[in-house]
Formats: C-alpha cells, structure tokens, sequence
C-alpha cells in the first residue's frame, strides 16, 4: 500500500564531478520498484534533473525557507527547489536542528511551505544520545511529530524520517527492537491525529544505513525505507541498498 522510498542526503558533498555516481544510479535501476531520491546540494539539481531525463528517479532539496519569496539573502524557498527539478525536500534534519538552531515551529513552517510549493516534505525526527539514555526517547519523538508535522499534512504530501541523532554518521545503529518501538509509536501518533489516512505516510529510518544493515532494517515493520547520507554518495553503497530495499518489497508482493 505504501510505496517503499530510498532516499539519498548527499548534505554538503558533491560537484558536477558526481554526476558520475549519478549515471551509474540509473544503469543500475532501470526500472525502479521503490521510489529511489536523491537529495544533492541545490546547486546540482538542474543538472541532475536534465541527466535524467525520463527516468523516474527522484529529486529533492536538503531544506527550504519558510517563505515563498522575499528578503532572505541565501535561502531558497520551495518554488525554486521545484523550478530545479525537485519533487521533495528534507526539512528538519538533526543537522539544520543543531546548526541552524531550527525549531520544531520553524520545521513546521517549512514543511508547510513545502506543500504550498508543491514538494512532498521530509520530516526528520529523533533522540540525542543523551535522550534515549534517560528513557525520553518515545517523549522526545512524539512532542517533534506533533510540532513538526503542519496541520494539511498528509500521506501524500509528508514522509516521517526518524533518525536518532546519535546514529548519524556515526557507524551506529539501534537495535531491530529500538527501531520496531518507535515506528509502531509513530504510526499510533500519526493515527491519533490523522486518523486512516495514518496507514498512508512513509516512515523511514535514518542513521548508518549501509549495505551490510539494509536487509536487517527494511525488514523491520513500518519501515518503509530509509533516508540514508554517506551511503548515498557512491553508487556502488546506494545500489546494494536499493536492491535490499526492493527484495523486501518484493517479498510482500502477494
Ligand atoms: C542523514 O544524514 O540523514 C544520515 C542518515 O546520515 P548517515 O546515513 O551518514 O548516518
């Protein structure tokens, strides 16, 4: 019912030199039976967009502003992400979080700019180390669903990414038990808000997915993919995770 999606956050990596990953991402999967994304730094997106051409690869931005125009010197506002070629866009990343000192309000702001420009916004999600160490991790993700997630949102126009801060980049990963808790804890808080339309968002898991971990992590209930970061940028670790992610979807088929 929902469609599988992997999805690659390249964050601050990549020249047109990379366009060569690229290519080889669409030999590989020439006809993709999960969503693949790839989410390159903004300046890449055109030409992403031009290489590929009829393909049905997917394209998104790292973040947007909350506004549709105006005065904001370095921003980009989601029409301009779509002008690019951009279907998606991740808002909310730990890393806009830390760095950025982004607010859940602010993540709702643009996920809710998101959908007026047409994108599908990405939520991201998840606990600090030092939250799931003091048992907060189910408080920590549900107070960030329920502020990050703008009123309108749908199955259609929001995909959920929880990512413990604490797995991100770091080789780390939770156990198969940690991920099943908080999936199953968002689906039931998406229920309590959305009602059916619940079952229709994607929630993906996020943190040191790598070839080697795929098969164990899609295989988890309510994972409906992953978004992934260092192993997106070479397709040579992107496309075994594809592949993993597809061979679950596949074995679901009835
Ligand atoms: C991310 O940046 O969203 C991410 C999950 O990174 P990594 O896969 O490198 O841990």
């Amino acid at each position: 019912m929902r469609r599988r999606l992997a999805a690659g956050n390249w964050k601050m990596n990549g020249t047109a030199e990379g366009l060569s990953e690229v290519e080889a991402l669409l030999q590989a999967h020439l006809s993709p039976r999960v969503e693949i994304l790839l989410c390159p730094p903004a300046t890449l997106l055109a030409q992403m967009n031009w290489k590929k051409g009829q393909h049905p690869l997917q394209l998104g931005g790292q973040d947007c502003h909350a506004a549709a125009s105006g005065a904001h010197t370095g921003d980009l506002s989601a029409a301009m992400l779509k002008d690019a070629g951009a279907a998606y866009v991740i808002v909310g990343h730990s890393e806009r979080r830390t760095n950025h000192g982004e607010t859940d309000e602010q993540v709702a702001a643009k996920a809710r700019a998101a959908h007026e420009g047409g994108l599908v916004a990405i939520v991201c999600l998840g606990e600090t180390l030092a939250e799931r160490e003091a048992g907060q991790t189910l408080d920590v993700v549900g107070r960030q669903l329920d502020a990050s997630v703008p009123e309108g949102a749908t199955g259609l126009n929001t995909v959920i990414a929880y990512e413990p801060v604490w797995a991100i980049g770091t080789g780390l990963t939770p156990t198969r038990d940690q991920i099943a808790e908080v999936h199953d804890f968002l689906r039931s808080r998406l229920s309590a808000r959305f009602g059916a339309d619940a079952a229709h968002f994607r929630l993906l898991y996020g943190g040191s997915v790598k070839p080697s971990n795929a098969t164990e992590i899609f295989g988890i209930p309510d994972v409906d993919g992953a978004l992934v970061g260092g192993a997106s940028l070479k397709a040579a670790d992107f496309s075994p995770i594809i592949n993993a992610l597809e061979q679950v979807a596949e074995m679901e088929l009835p």
